[in-house]
């Protein structure tokens, strides 16, 4: 038996998961890391805390699983994505704090491209909405402000890049310098029509080309780790944005086939093959992956900011269940929500209606409103704006859907995946493996190592553990989606 190695850096933790050759998990471990906040709006991580960290929750990993080294046909990575690190090439070390993905730093810089008309460019080169989330502002940021760095990247001294080159360079002592199309395609740097770093965004951001890594394709085999790092040499696939390895771990690889992760918030990303599609609905166009050889691979994506956040305001913020998974039994207790809608805007709303200005609203309570009818609207808003995602997409795309796949903590919730399918009508479909950002970190590692020829082989491991069918009519969809409309309408524009 073969084993893959997974390294999930998330944005507060970082896992190692060992997988056998069906996929199957049989060891893993999780280690949480410092978050620093020195200023409001700016958020950064130590790259040295994260790579420590990764060291060992791997050993720990390896260790529980009780394997051989030399028994790991290959390491995936899977990370975070367009959080920068700036380091030494010589000494290894990184010459500031990474500038993490949620750091609004740069955002007057940012509007001010705004006002100097480069949206339409940006949109059409990268996929992108011009925004301080993505890397290239905060890359420009840390050349700027941290002493001598431009000219010492000038001499070629400094290294560049998201946190899957930063570990692929540590896991290599430093001999590799590489990122993969996934990630690249976030740092707002990299023209998606044809994988490279464009001269003209470059040029934009002023970064100079040498202090970016190579752009590598998915699932090839890049390079072997320092024998330090597990004992014995173990080939490195790669790495692979987050949201994209959940895709590709749900094998959501077939134009049409979408995804949906259930985690603090929502994520949604419909894979559309080798077609970028441009949104209308300012839903991001992304790289799905690049296989190998074979031509790049595109899905448009969209976000929801408060998903089980909002289960966690019930539980810290009113009080009316003890943990999450209570909500459940809690909002059982009635049929439906009693006519209350709740629009869970804490924090504005994301796409398709992108208003930073919009706040949370509760509407429709009358006397005989109680906490599991509170308890259930937060649920059915959590679902109404993935809904809302869903209808975005399928409008830019113009596709079918079949099936709707989720993962992520909320998604073990029996209720919300009904009440989800009730308001999308379209099937939806649990896997037996929720992990799927690991998992699909995992599958492309074991792609580019000979575990599996192709995506083909990889359908046979999937396993689906639940469906969920709607059993609700279209005229009953419309007219629940209608009223949700209205409620949205009550929230946008309010804290402006
Ligand atoms: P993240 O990766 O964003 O930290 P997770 O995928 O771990 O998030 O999911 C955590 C979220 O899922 C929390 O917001 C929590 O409210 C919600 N959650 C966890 N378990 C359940 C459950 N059984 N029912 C409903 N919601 C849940």
């Amino acid at each position: 038996m073969k084993y893959l190695l997974a390294l999930d850096q998330g944005t507060t933790s970082s896992r190692a998961i060992v997988y056998d050759e069906t996929c199957t998990p049989v060891a893993s471990a999780q280690k949480e890391f410092t978050q620093h906040f020195p200023r409001p709006g700016w958020v950064e991580h130590d790259a040295s805390e994260i790579w420590h960290g990764v060291e060992e929750v791997a050993r720990n990993a390896v260790n529980k699983a009780g394997i051989d080294a030399a028994r790991i046909a290959a390491i995936g990575i899977t990370n975070q994505r367009e959080t920068v690190v700036l380091w030494d090439r010589k000494t290894g070390q990184p010459v500031a704090r990474a500038i993490v993905w949620q750091d609004r730093r740069t955002s007057e810089y940012m509007s001010a491209l705004r006002e100097g008309g480069k949206e339409p460019l940006i949109q059409q080169k990268t996929g992108l909405v011009l925004d301080s989330y993505f890397s290239a502002s905060k890359l420009h940021w840390l050349l700027r402000q941290v002493p001598e760095a431009r000219a010492r990247a000038a001499a070629g001294e400094l290294a560049a890049g998201t946190i899957d080159s930063w570990l692929i360079y540590k896991l290599t002592g430093g001999r590799e310098h590489v990122t993969d199309v996934t990630n690249a395609c976030r740092t707002m740097l990299m023209n998606i029509h044809t994988g490279d770093w464009d001269d003209a965004l470059l040029a934009l951001f002023d970064i100079p080309k040498s202090v970016l890594p190579r752009i590598v394709s998915n699932g090839v085999k890049l390079a072997e780790s320092d024998p330090g790092f597990l004992g014995k040499p173990v080939t490195i696939c790669g790495g692979v944005g987050d949201q994209q390895s959940a895709l590709f771990g749900q094998l959501c690889a077939k134009p049409g086939l979408v995804k949906c992760t259930y985690g603090t918030g929502c994520f949604m990303l419909l894979f559309t093959g080798a077609e970028p599609v441009t949104s209308k609905n300012r839903l991001l166009t992304t790289v799905a992956w690049k296989l190998g050889d074979a031509p790049l691979q595109y899905a448009i994506e969209g976000s929801v900011f408060v998903g089980g956040a909002a289960i966690q305001w019930l539980r810290d913020g009113l009080g009316i269940i003890r943990s999450a998974p209570e909500v459940n039994d809690l909002a059982a207790k009635v049929p439906d929500s009693g006519g209350v809608y709740i629009v869970p805007a804490f924090t504005g709303m994301g796409a398709p209606y992108w208003d930073a200005t919009a706040r949370g609203t509760v509407l429709g309570i009358t006397r005989g409103t109680t906490a599991a009818h509170l308890a259930r609207a937060t649920l059915e808003g959590v679902a109404f704006q993935v809904a809302d995602l869903l209808h975005a997409m399928v409008k830019d795309s113009g596709a079918r859907i079949s099936t709707l796949r989720v993962d992520g903590g909320a998604a073990a919730s029996d209720l919300l995946m009904q009440i989800q399918a009730d308001l999308v009508g379209v099937p939806i479909e649990r896997p037996r493996n929720v992990e799927t950002t690991a998992l699909g970190a995992a599958m492309m590692a074991g792609l580019g190592a000979g575990l599996w020829r192709d995506v083909e082989e990889l359908n046979k491991v999937r396993e689906v553990e639940r469906k969920f069918t709607a059993a609700t009519t279209i005229k009953e969809r419309r007219d629940r989606l209608k009223i949700w409309r209205k409620a949205v309408k009550r929230a946008q524009h309010w804290a402006g």
